[in-house]
């Protein structure tokens, strides 16, 4: 593999990150992301533009947990979806039925 050059590094570390100008910050969005994507977060001082940035380290057991979060979510929300034109389609055939018996 190719050696990184300080540009991708730059752009992998802090280009792409968000930036928290304490530690403090950086770490309350830390914890909140962990809960959000069920993956550890870290924060690092970034050495380029010295604020704080987060970022994480999925370990493999915790990125197939992680799949498998993300297939249910989404298996969920395609449930949801069925139910909700489910249930637009039902009060069409109700009103045509109530069309053809009251005329
Ligand atoms: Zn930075």
């Amino acid at each position: 593999m190719p050696q990184e050059t300080q540009t991708e590094k730059y752009e992998r570390m802090c280009f792409t990150k968000v930036k928290y100008p304490t530690k403090e910050q950086a770490d309350v969005a830390a914890r909140n992301s962990t809960r959000t994507y069920r993956e550890t977060y870290s924060t690092y001082q970034c050495p380029f533009c010295h604020t704080w940035h987060i970022g994480h380290t999925p370990k493999k057991d915790r990125y197939v947990e992680d799949r498998k979060h993300e297939a249910y979510l989404s298996e969920m929300r395609q449930r949801k979806k069925r139910r909700e034109m489910e249930r637009r389609l039902k009060p069409k055939k109700g009103e045509k039925k109530r069309d053809n018996s009251g005329r």
